[in-house]
């Protein structure tokens, strides 16, 4: 999980400042001393850990924490607001230019993930009812163009390409003129990488800036490099200027050290974070949001985000319909499970429900959950149309057959169709419950 090392060292520090009621100076140094080796440990910047401690300590000791009734949670708040404004304070947006198209230019080393979050960033566009092309600029890296035709294809988007003959500049500019001519609003383009960061890349992306003049040049860095990823953001920044970067693969980044110190270090906000190898795995950065993740208390906010960007809701009242009328099946059993996955891994969600995020570790079967729900396809993939819609049918050989198809044992199947009928009876007395007039309802 994100930032999980991090999160637990600072969660332990304030649990042991809580326990002690009245703090006197020295526990408050203790602790900061603490928050210094978690926050160095998770391969922060050494200077940014410096000015945060200095920072946090400077509002710390003062007449409000000490002799306040709640001095622990005042300290949190603290490191709370330090650590919101050390990712950027506020969340930052692209700047969408008044005249249409935007021009966004991606840019960053081989294997950072820039190909993926053009397409990812090209979706959340498209969601918020944008048309955006994505441009095919990286002619280096063999494959490059192929994967953002592919990607464009599965995202009903358009994707611009001259082949990998043609200067990155000429693809560019083309590409601009096309967009006029189509109407597509915002242009992403997908310029070309390098294993290391040299004078011939920062050349062509200079002149691709200087012809094309694009309104946001995002920089596409692996979180999990840490500090590397700091120092790379550097030198783009000086040679090239950006405007933002996107830190991807913070799902794999249990230190969170590029994320807390790319602000600080370079000046540029970070505006998006991938979360994920699917296409719905980009969220825009917010660094209150984070820090609450950091502290153990949740981003309930994000996750109202997902679930209604996730959660078809015509399909939800059909369903609704079909409960009332007892036609709940198998296929829309499966409907649901897609629907609760599309929200993310079971960890991802954890993290986000306040007090939750420490569970993922003692769980330590996230994991196999998410094999246990692709197990769960498989078993439902597996029977006919009509087993689907009716269980009861499912008898001895019926089981045997839908576990060898799906590769799975009788046992598995048979915990399915059990779980299945448990869901379907909770589900009818949840729908008496609300009948009889009781308020009713999950919390989450
Ligand atoms: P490029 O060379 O920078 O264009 O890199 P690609 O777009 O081909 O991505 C390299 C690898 O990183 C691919 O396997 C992607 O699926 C993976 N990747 C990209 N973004 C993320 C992310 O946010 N999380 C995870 N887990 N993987 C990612």
């Amino acid at each position: 999980m994100v930032f999980e090392g991090l999160a637990d060292k600072l969660q332990q520090t304030f649990k042991k400042l809580r326990g002690r009621g009245k703090l006197s100076e020295s526990d408050v140094n203790d602790a900061l001393r603490e928050v210094r080796m978690a926050l160095l440990e998770a391969d922060v910047n050494f200077k940014v850990v410096k000015d945060f401690v200095a920072k946090v300590k400077e509002r710390a000791i003062g007449h409000e924490v000490l002799e306040s009734l709640t001095p622990a949670q005042q300290v949190v708040k603290i490191v709370n607001d330090e650590l919101t404004a050390l990712m950027g304070g506020t969340m930052s947006r692209i700047a969408i230019s008044p005249k249409p198209p935007t021009v966004v230019m991606l840019v960053g080393l081989q294997g950072a993930g820039k190909t993926t979050t053009a397409g990812k960033l090209a979706l959340l566009l498209k969601k918020q009812n944008k048309r955006p092309l994505l441009v095919a600029a990286d002619i280096y890296r063999p494959a490059a163009i192929k994967q953002l035709e592919v990607l464009g294809e599965k995202l009903e988007i358009p994707v611009f390409t001259l082949g990998d003959k043609e200067k990155p500049v000429v693809i560019a500019k083309k590409a601009i003129e096309h967009a006029q001519a189509y109407a597509n609003d915002i242009v992403i383009i997908d310029t070309a990488g390098r294993l290391h960061i040299n004078a011939e890349l920062m050349d062509e992306l200079k002149s691709v800036k200087q012809t094309v003049r694009p309104h946001e040049i995002l920089l596409v860095v692996d979180a999990m490099t840490g500090q590397d990823a700091v120092t790379v953001a550097e030198s783009f920044n000086n040679d090239l200027g950006l405007d933002g970067v996107i830190l991807t693969k913070l799902d794999g980044d249990a230190r969170g050290g590029a994320a807390l110190s790319v602000k600080a270090v370079t000046g540029c906000p970070i505006k998006f974070a991938g979360m994920g190898e699917k296409l719905e795995a980009l969220e825009p950065f917010h660094p209150d949001r984070m820090a609450s993740r950091i502290l153990g208390m949740g981003d309930v906010l994000s996750l109202i985000e997902k679930a209604e960007q996730a959660i078809d809701f015509d399909k939800a009242q059909a369903l609704e319909k079909k409960l009332r009328k007892e036609e709940f099946t198998l296929d829309d059993f499966l409907d649901q499970l897609q629907q609760v996955r599309k929200l993310g891994s079971l960890d991802q969600i954890l993290g986000m429900i306040p007090g939750m995020g420490g569970l993922t570790k003692k769980l330590q079967g996230a994991e196999l959950d998410e094999k246990q729900l692709k197990q769960v396809e498989a078993i439902i993939r597996s029977m006919t149309r009509k087993e689907r819609r009716d269980p009861n049918i499912i008898n001895g050989s019926r089981r045997k057959r839908i576990a060898a198809g799906s590769g799975t044992r009788v046992q598995d199947v048979n915990r399915l169709l059990k779980q299945f009928v448990d869901a379907r009876k909770m589900m009818k007395q949840l729908q008496q419950h609300q009948k009889s007039g009781k308020k009713g309802g999950f919390k989450l």
